[in-house]
């Protein structure tokens, strides 16, 4: 199957784990015990000898397990770890693999949320220093001794901002750093971050791989590219066998089992559906995107829109040469920032709504809402302006969607 394109392979995942009764979706397991006939088999899967079994399912269930081998092959991994929220699994992944006095490098245009737990292991005494990630060598002069991890996202949000992912996995490799990318905006479709040596890839499934604004699902895939035999950080019991595995065996244990952000065999079936379609959604949106940014973009009431695929984008470069298409994000500033919350209000299709990559176009005006909280000198250094907007883009058809910004943007 590793031979067949990357939708050829989506489709057809389910059906490799075998198939149950002939069915063709993975059937959506509820049982939370796991019995065996012989006890044997039992202390098998107990001391990890019996490679997929199951005993108990917050370390996970058929149903998740089907999900997870999808994500591993989009991802192009060798094993993932599926999480009840992709918070949940940014979380395992700084809490079971930092400890105190560890320091990390993280993008200063990171989701909100994460942002908020780095305040978090600050308390714990995990240090994080936030840096602009567009150039390596800001990554680079922020290290020190006892630099452990490297965190960026492919594409962020509200900006847009695109990191040096090339220079930072050059840097990472260079210093042993482990390299986690959030890849949930892009997704695996648009972009894969074993391809600029990423060690663990984060994605929120909710969002692109799910893509109908109907369950919540994180994943953390381990690409198979860190050494986790030279990381200090793995606890005695996970330090067996071949090293590239015990990464993921101490997420599983300490991020699912002892800290229980698992997900549930419904929300798993359900997001496996969603990742059928991941190829169409991304395509589609992205060009209805693209129209959207290029039609904004000549506005007159409009003074800038951020999207990758835009020539004016200081990433369009990279953007050209590593994204299959820009995504569904897209932001604009109005000229006059009185307008913001009018023009919202005059558009008929975007739903006001937080969230993102739901089948529907959602818009939202970031400093009144996502970025309140934050404050305005947070919100400058991030370069977000009062009149700026974000959009989700839907699958609706582009004609109603640029009819709509027509009618909402005059006189504004
Ligand atoms: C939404 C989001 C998350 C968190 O995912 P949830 O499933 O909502 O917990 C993490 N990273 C990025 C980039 C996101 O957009």
């Amino acid at each position: 199957m590793t031979n067949h394109q990357f939708t050829t392979q989506i489709v057809h995942a389910d059906r490799l784990g075998g198939a149950e009764h002939g069915a063709i979706h993975k059937p959506i397991h509820t049982s939370v015990q796991y019995g065996y006939e012989k006890v044997e088999d039992l202390i098998a899967v107990f001391q990890g000898t019996a490679k997929g079994g199951f005993n108990y399912a917050r370390q996970g269930t058929p149903t998740t397990a089907a999900l997870e081998a999808k994500i591993t092959q989009m991802e192009g991994g060798q094993g993932t770890i599926a999480f009840a929220t992709g918070m949940a699994g940014i979380c395992a992944v700084f809490l079971t693999l930092l400890k105190a006095g560890d320091h990390v490098v993280a993008s200063q245009f990171v989701f909100g949320n994460t942002n908020s737990v780095f305040g978090t292991l600050a308390d714990l005494g995990i240090e994080v220093t936030m840096v602009d990630v567009t150039d390596a060598a800001n990554v680079a002069a922020a290290l020190r001794p006892h630099t452990r991890m490297v965190f960026v996202e492919t594409i962020a949000n509200p900006g847009t901002q695109i990191p040096d992912l090339e220079g930072i996995g050059a840097l990472c490799q260079q210093h042993g750093l482990l390299y986690v990318v959030d890849n949930t905006v892009a997704s695996p479709y648009l972009f894969r971050a074993s391809s600029v040596g990423a060690g663990l890839v984060v994605n929120s499934l909710t969002k692109s791989i799910g893509g109908q604004g109907a369950a919540l699902g994180g994943a953390v895939t381990d690409t198979g590219l860190f050494d986790w035999s030279g990381y200090p950080n793995i606890f005695a019991p996970y330090r067996k066998g071949d090293g590239k595995g015990w990464g993921l065996q101490q997420l599983r244990k300490k991020g699912l089992r002892d800290m229980g952000g698992t997900l549930s065999s419904h929300a798993a079936q359900q997001l496996a559906l969603g990742a059928e379609t991941l190829t169409l959604r991304m395509e589609r949106t992205s060009a209805t995107a693209l129209a959207l940014a290029r039609y904004l973009e000549a506005h007159p009431a409009i003074s800038r829109v951020l999207y990758p695929m835009l020539e004016s984008h200081p990433q369009h470069a990279f953007a050209r040469k590593h994204l299959k298409a820009g995504s569904w994000l897209l932001s604009f500033e109005l000229r006059d920032a009185a307008q913001c919350l009018p023009v919202c209000n005059r558009l008929q299709l975007p739903i006001k709504a937080t969230g993102l990559a739901d089948s529907r176009t959602l818009i939202i005006p970031v400093a009144h809402t996502i970025f309140w909280e934050a404050g305005p000198d947070v919100r400058a250094a991030m370069g977000i302006a009062d009149g700026m907007i974000r959009l989700s883009v839907g699958l609706e058809e582009v004609e109603d969607l640029l009819a709509d910004f027509e009618q909402a943007l005059a006189g504004a």
